[in-house]
């Protein structure tokens, strides 16, 4: 039997939702509090609970139409377990800056935030305490970037405590969301836990999906296909044919194809493609004497995943990242 939830004060019982707002006094110098919004829909059976959040990068918002799509027609007396969705940056959000004053580094690298630290830590903690700690077993941190959508989750044994199961289930999830690829992290971001490392550290398995902005509709079926595949809410999941598995580093230079000489681009491939070592991927020519100045090749075999195609560049310029493909997963 489901129960009451109940989060700052808002309570939905089985079968409803409703919507509230953590309020946490005395942050800022206006002597207003951190406000965040969020909607609880408590199922009518047994489920499990499903955190999503989407912009604490504040710009990045390509996924929220996706979201809406689900959520606005999500019925609880149809759905088991709980979903409870919030918009955790508000600070950033309402003016889409990465960077209000007091927000000094990526908000993105304080893991679970910390009730006695600084601004951010203390708006994270918001997040960690109110909509995860001891409540949330899925998680679901909705970011963006152009010009492809896909879901970067975490291998075991890249934070400390993610255990096999959790990165198996993230990996699940992340293959769910239905983009045509996914990056596999294998070592840490650098520069601190994300809130999903904090997420898997602590058991709970977490994705991160990068939305582009032609990303709505994968979005929605993505997170239609999770509440599905979690017995959540009825329906049919719906993959891509084919989806890669690709290898997440650090070490940007490793991934990307880099012109030597200034000039124009012209990509001779897609996003997307499966290319060889040694392929031509692109040209570089001179706009004063449309000479043809450099072939760019493959420097691996892998899997194209941007093309920065604004065609200006200067020597050394990425113009392409071409990652080690580690495994082609295919839904028959
Ligand atoms: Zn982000």
């Amino acid at each position: 039997m489901s129960k009451n939830v109940t989060i700052a004060g808002t309570t939905a019982g089985p079968g409803e939702k409703n919507h509230g707002s953590v309020h946490v006094p005395g942050l800022f110098a206006d002597g207003r509090p951190y406000e965040v919004p969020f909607i609880i829909y408590n199922g009518v059976g047994d489920g499990p609970n499903l955190y999503i959040q989407i912009a604490q990068h504040p710009g990045e918002t390509w996924g929220l139409e996706g979201v809406y799509n689900v959520l606005s027609s999500l019925d609880p007396k149809a759905l088991n377990g709980v979903v409870t969705f919030s918009l955790p940056n508000t600070v950033g959000f309402r003016f889409a800056t990465y960077f209000p004053p007091q927000i000094t580094h990526d908000i993105n690298r304080v893991g679970k935030g910390d009730p006695d630290g600084s601004l951010m830590e203390r708006m994270v903690d918001a997040w960690w305490t109110n909509f995860v700690e001891g409540r949330a077993d899925y998680v679901i941190d909705i970011h963006g970037v152009p010009p492809k959508t896909f879901v970067y989750y975490e291998a075991e044994g890249v934070s400390p405590g993610i255990a096999p199961e959790v990165a198996e289930a993230s990996e699940r999830m992340a293959l769910l969301y239905s983009a045509d690829f996914v990056q596999k992290q294998l070592e840490a971001y650098g520069g601190g836990s994300s809130f999903r490392g904090a997420c898997v550290d602590h058991g709970i398995p977490a994705i991160v999906p990068e939305v582009s902005p032609q990303g709505a509709s994968i979005t929605e079926r993505g997170l239609r296909n999770i509440m599905v595949d979690l017995r959540m809410i009825e329906g049919e999941i719906e993959l891509p044919s084919v989806q890669y598995i690709l290898n997440w580093t650090s070490d940007r230079k490793a991934n990307s194809v880099a012109t030597s000489v200034g000039g124009c681009l012209i990509p001779k491939v897609e996003i997307g493609d499966v290319v060889e070592e040694g392929d031509e991927v692109a040209v570089i020519y001179s706009p004063r004497t449309f000479e043809v100045l450099e072939t760019l090749k493959a420097h691996r075999d892998g899997y194209v995943s941007t093309i920065r195609k604004y065609p200006v560049k200067s020597a050394g310029e990425t113009v392409m990242s071409i990652l080690e493909i580690l495994d082609v997963v295919k839904n028959t």
